[in-house]
């Protein structure tokens, strides 16, 4: 095989403008074509959007013989070759949804040289029929779509992928390429270990996606929330709203419905045909917002998303990123829109500590919750924080975020927190009993409701101690210090109960300073029964 260089690289650009239309390089897309198609492995991190798909497309179309692209989403293989062969170029897919016959014409077109590009679904490649076809074949490259599907702590994770090591053992001489859009560098290392990447060149690009403004609010009522988003800020616009369960789907969509916005659900729950029409529909009309749980949106390219909305936390930074990154692919201001609120914290508390697997695995996923809950906390600028977590630094705040464009003031919450911790120590000495969130609330402000009374908590001595703040406020310590770990959840209840770490705020040895609650913002919701 001759080693392209000088000529590969006028090659990559004509391609670029004479088959795809393009006039320029984005990024480093240059650079990794320029490797690729020199024999080269690579690892591509870049975000969503960024234009990962030339980068092995364009190197399939240079070099000799068939690229084999290892892709998880099936339900978008057709749209993938159908675009490529709009273009002119000779594509073929593989996958389980096929007929024999479509399946054998692949295969002949394949053995033929006739393809540039054979999609493959990774269970696939497990096979010994398919990998007694590749053999066959000639390979110009393989290239691993979503890589960081082979990591085993994040939350797309796909068995099948950890064969894919067995690419180079059986096919040593074939470059790979592999690309995701998640960015920890955690991640990375995992990718290149356990696809045997060793000698691959990294390429890294920056994460930051300047034209999404990222805010996060406190949730109060979130369908009226949303509600008000949709209408004041992208009335007509294509957006994606995540919940976390497909009941919660299924109401918000009719929610939205219901109120006059054209909305369709998309969860696991759905049948297939179902599924594929409502994804169909949200690819090819203009102002569609899709109502799904996360099994919604990997791999989707739509380029005007003007929003996506979360109406429950994410389980991590990089979920929230991934999803986030869904809104304004064509660089167009677009919004993140987070609604949270205590009771995520203790739901996804008391999650993780009844979900199956062993310690470090329940580790594993508190530490991703902590990073998303102090995201959600911050009084820096979004943006600088969550790049941080992906290892990069922002010079200056954003300028483009919640807490730059509103400024949140901190107070110093040692005097409440203490109080709120006074009151849990007090009711977790009735051993019997459990109780959450609400009861602390209403005995600290004095509230005698018929379960006060009943337990006698009125003549507790924290009775009526914290009128100075209202009852959002109350639920927003609880909130913060459940973030910080300076109150834990038990059991199925929501019950409150003390850390070692509590110890400390209560014996005056830390200060806890808090984000303050804003105001209700006029225009999110009107009060209630109005
Ligand atoms: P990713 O896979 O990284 O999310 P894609 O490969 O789907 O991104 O590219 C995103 C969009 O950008 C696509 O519509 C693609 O056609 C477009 N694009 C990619 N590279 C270029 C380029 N060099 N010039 C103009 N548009 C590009
Ligand atoms: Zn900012």
């Amino acid at each position: 095989m001759p080693s392209p260089t000088a000529p590969a690289v006028g090659a990559a650009l004509d391609v670029l403008r004479r088959v795809f239309g393009y006039d320029a390089f984005r990024g480093f897309q240059q650079e990794v074509i320029e490797h690729v198609a020199a024999g080269g492995d690579a690892l591509v991190l870049m975000p969503t959007g960024g234009g990962k798909s030339l980068c092995y497309q364009i190197p399939a179309l240079v070099r000799d013989g068939v690229a084999v692209v290892v892709s998880p989403l099936i339900a978008l293989m057709q749209d993938q070759v159908d675009a490529l062969t709009a273009v002119g170029a000779r594509a073929g897919f593989l996958n389980s949804t096929q007929d024999p016959a479509a399946r054998r014409a692949v295969e002949a077109a394949f053995l033929a040289g006739e393809l540039d590009l054979l999609y493959l679904a990774p269970e696939a490649l497990g096979t010994r029929s398919a990998q007694q076809l590749l053999d066959r074949g000639r390979i110009s490259l393989f290239a691993i779509d979503e890589a960081h599907c082979v990591s085993q702590w994040g939350h797309d994770f796909r068995p099948d992928y950890l064969a894919l090591s067995m690419l180079h053992e059986r096919w040593p001489g074939v470059p790979r390429i592999a690309l995701t859009a998640t960015a920890t560098s955690a991640t990375r290392t995992e990718i290149a270990t356990r696809l045997s990447l060793t000698d691959a060149r990294h390429f890294v690009a920056s994460f930051d996606r300047p034209n999404i403004q990222y805010r996060i609010v406190s949730k109060r009522e979130p369908r009226k929330q949303l509600l008000a988003l949709l209408r004041d800020e992208h009335p007509g616009d294509a957006g994606i709203v995540y919940c976390l369960s497909r009941a919660s789907v299924d109401k918000t969509a009719e929610f939205l419905v219901a109120n006059g916005i054209d909305a369709l659900p998309y969860h696991a729950g759905l049948d297939a045909t179902t599924r594929a029409a409502n994804q169909q529909r949200f690819l090819r009309s203009d102002g569609l917002v899709m109502v799904a749980t996360i099994a919604f949106g990997m791999g989707i390219d739509k380029p005007d998303v003007r929003f996506v909305a979360h109406l429950d936390l994410p389980k991590s930074v990089e979920g929230y990123y991934q999803e986030t990154g869904r809104a304004g692919r064509d660089g167009l201001p677009s919004t993140a829109w987070l609604a949270y609120g205590l009771q995520d914290v203790v739901q996804q508390r008391k999650m993780i500590e009844t979900s199956e697997g062993d310690l470090a695995h329940r580790r594993n996923l508190a530490a991703h919750l902590d990073a998303m809950l102090a995201l959600c906390e911050t009084v820096r600028c979004r943006r600088v924080q969550l790049l941080d977590y992906f290892g990069e630094r922002l010079d200056s705040p954003c300028g483009n975020c919640d807490t730059c464009l509103d400024p949140p003031q901190s107070w110093d919450g040692t005097v409440a927190a203490q109080k709120l911790l006074s009151t849990v120590f007090r009711l977790d000495r009735e051993r019997n009993q459990r109780f959450g969130a609400g009861q602390c609330v209403d005995i600290l402000l004095g509230r005698r409701t018929d379960k006060v009374t009943q337990f006698g908590h009125d003549s507790l001595t924290v009775f009526g101690i914290g009128t100075e703040l209202g009852e959002a406020e109350w639920r927003g310590v609880v909130r913060q210090l459940l973030a910080e770990g300076l109150l834990a959840v038990e059991g199925d209840y929501g019950t409150l109960a003390l850390t070692d770490a509590s110890a400390e705020v209560l014996g005056r040895r830390r200060t806890v300073m808090m984000r303050r609650e804003p105001e209700r913002p006029a225009r999110t919701a009107k009060p209630r029964g109005a």
